[in-house]
């Protein structure tokens, strides 16, 4: 039985927070994207909300959770999507978005806390000609600690790749579960250790960020008669290597149904939803013209009258919104084969019809332009969302199964002996995040 009175005690002078609706509030994510992970997490929540503003603090509390035995939790701005920052065993829920401090930006890498929200940082990165490599939709609220443990990738991943790829994260430090805390920092390929872990192997304070130039982006809308017009235009423009460009989105009717930005797709088409640098912006009408697309809205990122950021009808925001106008609405997460006739891409397009609306997202893999996609699925039954995500890996999409809380049955499918060799010595009594790798599972 823990002692919740001795160890609030022990942790004076951080704020702490107890009371149980605000407990249970800051216990969730957006897991609930998924009826199967809705129904699995259910009731699940913390008993304490811990929320450190230094890392010294972050080294109080770590000292008080192993001393107790509690299991912590630690918490961005719990946008994540798998139920990472649910708690499975109570606990304390290590709330790290206090920790605000952008320390330095120069020569394209910043050095910040790691509950520094993605938007702050790019907005003072690009007051020097810098900015985010890439970011989730989620950028307005998400964190960069959260991010780095929990997201992959976003906008900007056309030119980047994603998270995992070498050299878009350049340090990385954290503070260890053992008996006398240290915090450590990792930098090249070390940062793997910590990368995508779901907050089970350290407390992520600090980091440093490699940032990309920063270009004055104009947001477009383009719309085609045909799905896969669409699809080989948003291939075509990724693969014009001398065209910059942030975002390609490409989406099936009906899901530009569900955006704020619906006047300017007529019912029955299909839209591309882009980010294009003002330099390359002479360029696009010609390639838009070639696959028989019509440009239908353009604006300056910067112009403050436009009514949306059309980025947020991107990635997982799509998910959102239409889940807002259909709850039965879930998802998927794959990435389709490299083929620049993107011959798999029209199969499951015509195989699946509306059951499964199509949403490609290109982004750059090993160098090439590759369509990942966040697929809406009209979800029936799990038997039949199983089904589904077996067609698609027998066709060889990969899925990175976002309706699991388990680690390895997600995007990785298996940990990575160093980084389990890294937990085994920064969290010894396996309080972080408990119950989330299959490898230590908890009875
Ligand atoms: P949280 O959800 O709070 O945490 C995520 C994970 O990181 C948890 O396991 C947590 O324990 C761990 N963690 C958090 N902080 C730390 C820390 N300091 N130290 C160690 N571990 C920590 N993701 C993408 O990659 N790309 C997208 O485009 C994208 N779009 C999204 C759209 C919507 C509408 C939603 C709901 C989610 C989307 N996501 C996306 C998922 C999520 O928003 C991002 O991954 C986001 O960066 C997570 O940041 P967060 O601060 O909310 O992290």
């Amino acid at each position: 039985m823990i002692d919740w009175d001795a160890l609030t005690a022990e942790l004076q002078g951080i704020e702490v927070i107890s009371d149980p609706n605000q407990v249970a509030k800051l216990s969730q994510d957006y897991h609930t994207f998924s009826p199967i992970l809705q129904a699995q997490l259910d009731g699940k929540k913390g008993d304490l909300v811990v929320r450190p503003t230094t890392e010294a603090e972050v080294m109080q509390a770590a000292t008080t959770c192993v001393k107790y035995r509690v299991p912590v939790t630690i918490r961005g701005a719990g946008t994540g999507n798998y139920g990472q920052c649910v708690p499975l065993h109570g606990g304390v829920v290590l709330d790290m978005s206090r920790m605000q401090a952008i320390h330095w930006i120069k020569s394209g890498v910043a050095r910040v806390e790691a509950g520094v929200k993605l938007a702050a940082l790019d907005k003072k990165a690009r007051e020097t000609g810098w900015e985010m490599r890439m970011a989730p939709s989620t950028y307005r609220t998400a964190t960069i600690g959260g991010f780095i443990a929990g997201g992959s990738g976003g906008i900007g991943s056309i030119n980047y790749g994603q998270l995992r790829d070498r050299g878009n994260i350049n340090a990385i430090r954290v503070v260890t579960m053992e008996d006398e805390p240290r915090a450590i920092e990792l930098r090249g390929d070390d940062i793997h250790k910590v990368n995508h872990a779901w907050g089970i192997n350290g407390i992520i304070t600090e980091l440093e960020i490699p940032l990309g130039a920063a270009y004055p982006w104009t947001e477009v809308i383009v719309t085609f008669e045909s799905f896969m017009a669409a699809a080989h235009f948003g291939q075509a423009l990724g693969d014009a290597d001398g065209m910059i460009k942030k975002l390609i989105s490409i989406f099936a009717w009906s899901i530009p149904s569900y955006f704020g930005a619906r006047q300017y797709i007529p019912d029955g088409t299909h839209a591309a939803l882009l980010m294009v640098a003002e330099p390359s912006l002479e360029l696009l009408p010609g390639l838009v013209q070639e696959y028989g697309g019509c440009i239908t809205y353009q604006r300056s990122q910067q112009d403050a009258g436009k009514k949306f950021n059309l980025a947020e009808f991107t990635w997982n925001h799509t998910t959102l919104h239409a889940r807002s106008a259909n709850p039965n609405i879930t998802y998927l997460q794959s990435l389709f084969p490299a083929d620049k006739n993107l011959q798999i891409v029209d199969h499951m397009y015509r195989y699946f019809g509306d059951e499964v609306m199509m949403h490609l997202e290109f982004i750059r893999v090993g160098g090439r332009t590759v369509p990942a996609a966040l697929q809406l699925v009209q979800y029936t039954t799990e038997e039949r969302l199983n089904e589904i995500i077996r067609y698609h890996e027998e066709h060889g999409v990969f899925i990175a199964n976002p309706h699991t809380y388990i680690i390895e049955d997600g995007g990785r499918k298996v940990i990575d002996p160093e980084q389990m060799k890294f937990k085994q010595m920064v969290d010894p009594y396996g309080l972080l995040n408990p119950g989330k790798i299959k490898a230590l599972m908890r009875s």
